[in-house]
């Protein structure tokens, strides 16, 4: 093993790649956080950065070395951690606030040694278009989970990015900068997931950040029926947030002055939240 190269540890390569479409590649760091290459005529564009371990950049530059644009889904540090590989980045309203801020004392003095950790935050909103040549990336703006998530639609290659808005495990909407009441969090989410569906002829794919990549866009429908069962007080329970992704219990995930959680689910769709 090469350790002088800092994207290999004792386990091998950090990052995994793979061309999920042509001119699209989804980089996986520890088979847990996903980020996408998008490729255009003339620039390309890499939605999210994950922790920023090892040298996120120039992995991305062994696969284009086409003009690169790092975009944020939301201001979450799994998301955000790579960005200081770069000195310009963009993200949805109120991502700004937060996204510098590591999950250990460990990443963040990681985070202090990279080349821009004084990097900047353009602020895009909706109906933003990233032109990638040929290839033209629409913002869509998508806050429930995060007060800042955007989503970004791909008319060319008929997919969504959706970022933790809409996944396969569950949506956790217990991670914002400001808890809301859960009818109202929720009530947001299935607006968001509506106004997701009014594209519904542009797209077939939604590439998630985490616990995906690729799922059928009958996922859209699957958390609107869980929404409305939710409002309508209908909605199944799991057990102990037994389901089918991650399972933050209580003890020992740093969630535990949150109180308890609750995992409600229809379908493919399952939300974690705080009780009520
Ligand atoms: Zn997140």
């Amino acid at each position: 093993m090469n350790y002088d190269n800092p994207n290999i540890n004792e386990r091998g390569m950090m990052y995994g790649k793979w061309m999920t479409a042509p001119d699209t590649w989804t980089i996986s760091f520890g088979g847990g956080v996903y980020c996408y290459l998008i490729i255009g005529g003339e620039r390309a564009l890499l939605f999210d950065t994950a922790y920023g371990i090892g040298n996120l950049r120039e992995f991305v530059e062994g696969i284009t070395d086409k003009p690169l644009i790092v975009v944020n889904s939301h201001g979450h540090f799994d998301h955000t951690g790579g960005n200081p590989w770069w000195d310009e980045v963009y993200a949805g309203p109120g991502a700004e606030a937060g996204m510098k801020k590591a999950f250990s004392p460990e990443m963040q003095e990681d985070f202090n040694k990279k080349p821009h950790p004084d990097y900047k935050v353009n602020t895009v909103r909706e109906g933003h278009i990233f032109d990638l040549g040929g290839r033209e990336l629409e913002v869509i703006e998508i806050p429930a989970h995060h007060e800042s998530s955007i989503a970004l639609l791909d008319r060319k290659g008929r997919a969504i990015y959706s970022g933790d808005e809409l996944e396969a495990g569950q949506v956790l909407l217990f991670v914002r900068n400001e808890l809301l009441p859960l009818k109202e969090v929720v009530q947001n989410h299935m607006n968001n997931m509506k106004k997701l569906k009014a594209h519904w002829d542009e797209f077939d794919t939604i590439y998630p950040a985490h616990n995906g990549p690729g799922l059928y866009k009958s996922y859209i429908d699957d958390y609107i029926t869980l929404s409305e069962n939710i409002l309508a007080g209908r909605a199944q329970i799991m057990p102990n947030l037994a389901g089918f992704g991650w399972a933050p219990s209580v003890e020992g995930t740093g969630f535990a002055s949150l109180g308890a959680l609750e995992r409600a689910q229809y379908g493919g769709a399952s939300f974690i939240y705080v009780k009520e």
